[in-house]
């Protein structure tokens, strides 16, 4: 493969970001190697974004939904997540260490939360709750950083990325967040040693938490590096780079070396879950490279994703699992037209859903969507009144396949039943229905 053209980086432009996941800081010997691998970037301006550790964020959900549905069980659970990060916290920085106060305040931030009735809004709850994972997280790293000799400084994520007020999936106001990296983060990188903030998580303009939507703490790193114009930013991985497809679903995946954004963010869409898709955008508007390395094996090349380049790909496949198919007809048999859709794809954005393929026909209109939470029936709901819609949800997935090949699709295609199927020059997508007794075969 012929290399990408690198990016003209001026001498002001050496700051690097590093996102660390909750893969690589799930307990103390996690945060040892961070550390480790740090050690080589001493000399280096450089913030470094953290995400909850291992499975946090999923055990502050169910704390979220056992207060809301009085299950009685909240206060139990948390004490479990008090524990865990106890433990961790006691293996890296023994029994007394200042950042046991701010981490006991964040977790009475949600004891707060426990002591009042439910608040009426669940995604509001949601995040005063589940943001607790990074605060935590990244106090624990930062203090060990410094103990490690790593001169690191504790950031706080919601000074600086402003958003809208849709909790749990907040939209970046990108001037003020750009006016508030420059002014708090700078700063500090000037000083001298590591900036160390939580990804994931925002603030509204009245100062209440959100964030950024599961699995956001690329997006996060991509921020920070657009905002204060990065050299480069890394994400490290369990896995040795971006690979044709998800190694916990095929066999016979290789890494690879080089991608275009264009790649990336088509393959990250489509359900890559290596990458948060939003990651890509930031950084190909100010051409910063984004390098995906294992944090098991850093010294490895990993993959670089860069600008465009004439390339020849191998096949690569994203699985988007939890799909609905929607189908959409109009009630009077009119033709399906032009403000049918614009009606109907204005109901879509209200929803914040993600529309993955559509087809339509003379009277009915097909969309693949992501199945999150309740919103494809409230949306279904909204357009009753105009549409019949027939709902399938039961086992469908999305795979899309960039740089097909007919045999790529045949072993694809077995023990799935294809609903939809939707074909370009570069890509196929289909929408499949799991035919549980049949196992894939890679
Ligand atoms: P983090 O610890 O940063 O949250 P994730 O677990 O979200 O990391 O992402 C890494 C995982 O993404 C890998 O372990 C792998 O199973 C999965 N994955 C899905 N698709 C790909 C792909 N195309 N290449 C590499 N990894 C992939
Ligand atoms: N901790 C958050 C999550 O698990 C964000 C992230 O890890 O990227 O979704
Ligand atoms: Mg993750």
């Amino acid at each position: 493969m012929p290399p990408f053209s690198q990016p003209d980086f001026s001498m002001k432009r050496k700051l690097k970001v590093f996102k660390f996941g909750g893969a690589s800081v799930q307990d103390a010997a996690g945060v040892k190697n961070v550390a480790d691998i740090l050690q080589t970037y001493k000399n280096d301006p450089l913030v470094i974004v953290v995400s909850a550790m291992g499975k946090t964020t999923n055990a502050l959900e169910r704390i979220v939904a056992a207060h809301a549905y009085h299950t009685g069980e909240a206060y139990l659970l948390l004490e479990n997540v008090k524990q865990g990060h106890y433990a961790i916290m006691e293996e890296l920085l023994g029994k007394n260490d200042p950042a046991y106060d701010d981490v006991n305040d964040h977790f009475v931030a949600i004891e707060w939360v426990l002591e009042t009735e439910p608040h009426p809004n669940y995604d509001f709850m949601y995040d005063q709750i589940v943001s607790v994972g990074e605060l935590v997280s990244t106090r624990i790293v930062a203090a060990y950083l410094n103990k490690s000799g790593l001169a690191a400084q504790w950031l706080d994520a919601r000074d600086v990325i402003r958003t809208d007020d849709i909790y749990r999936e907040g939209w970046v106001q990108w001037d003020e967040t750009i006016e508030n990296a420059r002014r708090l983060a700078q700063p500090m990188l000037e000083k001298g040693g590591f900036v160390v903030t939580q990804g994931f998580i925002g603030s509204t303009k009245e100062n209440f938490t959100t964030t950024l939507g599961r699995e956001g703490s690329d997006y996060t790193a991509a921020i920070f590096s657009f905002c204060l114009e990065a050299e480069s930013m890394t994400i490290w991985k369990d896995v040795p780079g971006v690979l044709t497809a998800d190694p916990r679903i095929f066999e016979n995946v290789a890494k690879l070396d080089r991608l275009s954004y264009r790649e990336a963010i088509e393959m990250t869409y489509y359900g890559a879950k290596v990458i948060h898709p939003k990651t890509i955008k930031p950084l190909q508007n100010k051409s910063i490279p984004l390098f995906v390395k294992s944090f098991l094996n850093p010294e490895a090349e990993g993959t670089f994703i860069g600008p465009d380049v004439d390339d020849l790909y191998p096949p690569m496949v994203a699985v988007e699992k939890n799909q609905a198919l929607l189908n959409i007809a109009t009630r009077d048999f009119s033709f399906v037209a032009e403000h049918h859709m614009s009606f109907i794809f204005n109901k879509i954005a209200e929803y914040r859903l993600q529309v993955n393929l559509m087809q339509n026909t003379a009277i009915s209109f097909a969309v693949c969507i992501n199945n999150v939470d309740d919103r494809v029936h409230k949306f279904a709901q909204s357009i009753e009144k105009d549409f019949k819609v027939m709902i399938d949800n039961e086992g469908l997935e999305l795979t899309t396949v960039r740089h097909y090949t007919p045999q790529t699709l045949e072993m694809l295609r077995q023990g799935k039943i294809i609903l939809v199927e939707e074909r370009t020059r570069n890509t196929v997508q289909m929408v499949m229905k799991v035919v549980p007794e049949l196992k894939r075969k890679s």
